[in-house]
């Protein structure tokens, strides 16, 4: 890719960028550059109008919301999973949008991982998020097993990057599911899933992915690939807002199972009402759901997915591989010798990288105080890791430009020395 250095070229990427739109279509924090979208993405109008408007429904309506609302709410998270089925490559009916992520991978996982005979493992990396490894435990104490025995961890090379091959290498016999994220949340490395479900499959696992930092900033084939099931969070590049409700999948062929975690939103719609003692699930992914749908915290997601359905996940992948690999040339070009130091943790090819940047520093923590000090919003994560997603639909390459400056100027002025090395609570 073809970049240059010099704030003119930043103004001429952004003129010729078909996404630039969007950005007024959200709340920006004044006087700040919001570079932290993929852990908590910004408010859209979109996404505050849906609210709005359930929120009136709610005011006026009160229980007869659930059949007369605008989209009524008895049906709303299998409605929002048929609105946001295109950006995962999903067939309508394999998705809902319900719970929480780590919910959802208990109940997913509480389904999928039926240990038996020689075959009791679980599959997963030592660099996935740690709430999934903390729930992968606790199933595999729930079906009597020792997670020290059961639980495999794949291991990286460098500390930053799963290769395929060695998650491919550890899918042995007495694997029975594997599970993984799509991007890992501190490097940004997007793995690949088609080829991952093909090898697990090939050997008879099942496997499934936690999209969180996937889903809304690159396409996924689900269907295609034949992963068995999947979650994510919407708070993140869906603009969902805090705690938002997530999103599960489960393919096709699995229709018909009995969901491990069964709850009565889940039954089969025509039955529901009979209040029967015996469960009875709908025939798709809506029965994986459990409790009632919390509209509050669903509402705005509709707002984003009709935007992002209008803006195309297609547009937004190719803005976000040409903006992030514009961050990393100008890390590369402007900030990488001395005495500056900032490295990339991030892989370079397009096809291996998700939706944000890991910037490496020694001293990153406090550098990531002394760029919020001076309005730009990053995150940091453990041992070494500035995060900067610059997110499409908000970001733009002149914004990207600016944090480069920002960068170089918290070093020249030893700004950041001004900051303690102690980490209080994190975001
Ligand atoms: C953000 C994130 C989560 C969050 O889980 P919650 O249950 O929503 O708190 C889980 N897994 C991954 C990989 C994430 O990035």
């Amino acid at each position: 890719m073809y970049f240059e250095l010099g704030e003119e070229y930043a103004l001429k990427l952004d003129e010729a960028d078909p996404l630039t739109e969007y950005k007024e279509r959200f709340y920006g924090l004044p006087d700040c550059i919001y570079m932290d979208g993929n852990s908590l993405g910004l408010m859209s109008y979109d996404a505050e109008s849906t609210l709005l408007r359930v929120m009136d429904e709610w005011k006026k309506l009160g229980i007869k919301g659930w059949g007369g609302a605008e989209v009524p709410w008895i049906g709303y998270a299998e409605r929002l999973g048929e609105l946001q089925a295109p950006l995962v490559g999903a067939y309508p009916d394999e998705l809902v949008v319900t719970g929480g992520t780590t919910v959802n991978l208990h109940a997913l996982v509480a389904t999928f991982y039926r240990p038996e005979g020689g075959r009791r493992r679980i599959l997963a990396d030592e660099l996935n998020f740690p709430s999934d490894l903390y729930a992968l435990r606790a199933q595999i104490r729930l079906r009597g097993g020792d997670p020290d025995e059961d639980l495999v961890l794949v291991k990286s090379r460098d500390g930053l990057i799963i290769e395929e091959d060695d998650v491919v290498d550890a899918m042995g016999d007495e694997v029975a599911l594997a599970l993984l994220p799509s991007v890992y949340y501190r490097s940004g490395q997007l793995l690949d899933m088609g080829r991952l479900t093909k090898e697990a499959h090939e050997r008879g696992i099942l496997i499934g992915f936690d999209c969180s930092h996937s889903v809304g900033v690159v396409p996924h084939y689900l269907s295609e690939w034949g992963v068995d099931f999947a979650f994510w969070c919407n708070y993140k590049y869906l603009n969902g807002g805090p705690g938002s409700t997530g999103s599960l999948y489960v393919n096709r062929r699995h229709f018909g199972s009995m969901p491990g975690l069964a709850g009565w939103f889940g039954n089969d719609r025509g039955t529901m009402f009979e209040m029967r003692t015996e469960f009875d699930p709908a025939r798709t992914a809506a029965a994986w759901q459990i409790g009632t749908t919390t509209m509050l915290s669903s509402a705005p997601i509709e707002g984003s997915l009709r935007m992002m359905a209008e803006a195309g996940i297609g547009n937004i992948r190719e803005k976000s591989i040409q903006i992030t690999g514009y961050l990393m040339f100008l890390i590369d070009e402007l900030l990488g010798g001395e005495p500056y130091n900032y490295g990339v943790a991030t892989p370079r090819e397009p096809e291996r990288r998700g939706g944000h940047v890991g910037v490496t520093h020694e001293d990153a923590w406090r550098i990531t105080q002394a760029l919020i000090a001076r309005g730009v919003v990053p995150d940091f994560r453990p041992p070494n890791i500035i995060r900067l997603a610059p997110i499409p639909l908000y970001i733009s390459f002149h914004d990207v430009w600016k944090v480069a400056r920002h960068l170089k100027a918290v070093i020249d002025g030893g700004e950041h020395e001004a900051f303690s090395d102690d980490r209080g609570t994190v975001t």
